[in-house]
């Protein structure tokens, strides 16, 4: 396949002017024609908005989904002009909840948290997405105490498809705020939620490689000892990148900081030079990164936690039961050593604590995720054919925002409460006015 660099994001949600629209993903992956895009200022004129359209409706936040969930041909709704500001905050008894804006975006929000002294208590590997887009997904970062996004929320506000608000909090309606907090946009238009926040603190991040075996084998203590902690696997290297961010009142610092991009790119020149050596590739990684130093960093959380993407890739990420989980990955590592010398993408590792949403991957257990990646425009089929059939057999739960093959059947096997969750979707939708083809399969509804 031919190398080209594409380190510029393909353009969402942007319309053309005096003729259809034209929606697209991040990775270029999906696209969509919607018929109309609305971008209301305020939740008064999206409730007009939605009462006056006809039709499909579905909701986009950044479009960083690499499923087709926000896809339409109707009504596509953004509510990146409802920008945020924290709306209010309280303390309970967990501590701070702010109230949000959902269609704001999580680095705006970090930005408007912190100018009130409080801070997300974690957050993923980049912070472009939308609030509602992050939570209706189960974006997560890592770390073995902290749950994913949607696991932090303690009251909801929806705009049904009716065009009525409805609000749930773990006091008032804890079944309608844990079947919300994962929904896929399929349950309402997510405006506000309150948020479980702390104050704001600084982390201190340090990068180390070392022998994969080492990590691998240590990787529960090293969950137990820090505050968050993952490790990138390079596919053909006998040497892994370890990550841990800890909390730190020290001053700022930053040393030996080195480029992500720039080591994808030389990691990618690799690949083509070696492709059918993968016993040089393997020997030429471990000579470079066995000399890799240490790299340290100490800033604001936000900063720290979440990266620039700007190598455009696709991905596939399954959430697997703890125990077993490195095994599953010494499997996902080895068939792709054996069969593709065109991978060089890392393969990303991360835990995450449980959380009670009723389509939450995280239900009831933390799980290891691991993630496989390829660069776009390369080929990503093999997630499917060689990747998704290990996660699958080892019990793992699909990203719902990265590419699976699942459909309700296996869901359903999946999520104890798939069968509630698809009873009080047509309850709030009976029209299926938020069905896309995408919801269509996963939720076994009829997509007309
Ligand atoms: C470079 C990159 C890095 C990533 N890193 C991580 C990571 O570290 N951890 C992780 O878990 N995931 C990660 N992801 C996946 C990403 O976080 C999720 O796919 C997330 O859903 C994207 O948010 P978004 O705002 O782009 O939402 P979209 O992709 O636009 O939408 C996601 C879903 O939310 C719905 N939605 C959007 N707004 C609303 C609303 N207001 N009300 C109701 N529903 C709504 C959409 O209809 C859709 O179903 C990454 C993706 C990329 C491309």
């Amino acid at each position: 396949m031919a190398e080209t660099e594409t380190t510029t994001r393909p353009k969402t949600a942007s319309p053309h002017p005096g003729g259809p629209h034209q929606w697209s993903n991040w990775s270029g992956s999906v696209t969509a024609r919607p018929a109309q895009i609305l971008r209301p200022e305020c939740e008064n004129e999206l409730r007009k908005g939605v009462a006056a359209s006809q039709g499909k409706l579905r909701m986009c936040g950044a479009g960083h989904s690499f499923t087709a969930l926000a896809a339409t041909d109707g009504t596509l709704i953004s509510l990146d002009n409802m920008q945020g500001e924290v709306l209010d905050q309280r303390r309970d008894t967990s501590g701070a909840v702010a109230r949000l804006q959902a269609g704001a975006s999580l680095n705006s929000l970090s930005k408007a948290l912190l100018a009130q002294g409080l801070a997300f208590k974690n957050l993923g590997d980049i912070d472009v997405q939308s609030l509602a887009g992050a939570a209706m997904t189960a974006t997560h970062g890592t770390g073995q105490d902290l749950p994913c996004v949607a696991g932090e929320m303690r009251s909801v506000r929806l705009l049904t498809a009716g065009a009525d608000v409805i609000e749930a909090d773990d006091t008032s309606d804890r079944d309608l705020l844990d079947a919300a907090r994962v929904s896929l946009g399929a349950l309402g238009i997510l405006t506000q939620t309150g948020l479980s926040v702390r104050p704001a603190f600084k982390l201190h991040r340090k990068s180390t490689v070392r022998k994969l075996a080492d990590i691998m084998a240590q990787a529960d203590d090293l969950w137990d000892r820090h505050r968050n902690f993952e490790f990138f696997v390079l596919p053909f290297c006998d040497y892994a990148l370890q990550l841990t961010h800890d909390e730190t009142t020290r001053p700022d610092m930053r040393k030996g900081a080195s480029n992500d991009e720039a080591s994808l790119r030389d990691l990618r020149l690799l690949r083509t030079a070696t492709k059918r050596l993968p016993k040089l590739r393997r020997r030429l990684l471990n000579t470079f990164l066995g000399k890799t130093k240490d790299e340290e960093q100490i800033g604001t959380s936000f900063d720290l936690l979440a990266s620039v993407r700007k190598t455009v890739f696709n991905e596939m990420e399954y959430h697997m039961p703890v125990k077993g989980a490195m095994d599953v990955l010494a499997e996902v590592l080895h068939v792709i050593e054996r069969t593709r010398p065109d991978v060089f993408f890392p393969i990303e590792v991360r835990k995450t604590a449980a959380d009670t949403g009723w389509l939450s991957p995280f239900e009831g257990a933390p799980l290891i995720s691991i993630a496989v990646h390829a660069h776009q425009p390369d080929d990503y089929m093999w997630f499917f054919e060689l990747i998704e059939p290990v996660f699958r057999r080892h019990g793992g739960r699909p990203h719902w925002g990265k590419l699976h093959s699942l459909g309700a059947r296996d869901l359903a096997e999946l999520y104890p409460r798939f069968g509630e969750f698809r009873k009080l979707r047509a309850e709030l939708d009976p029209k299926g006015r938020f069905i896309n083809p995408h919801l269509a399969k996963i939720l076994d509804v009829s997509a007309h």
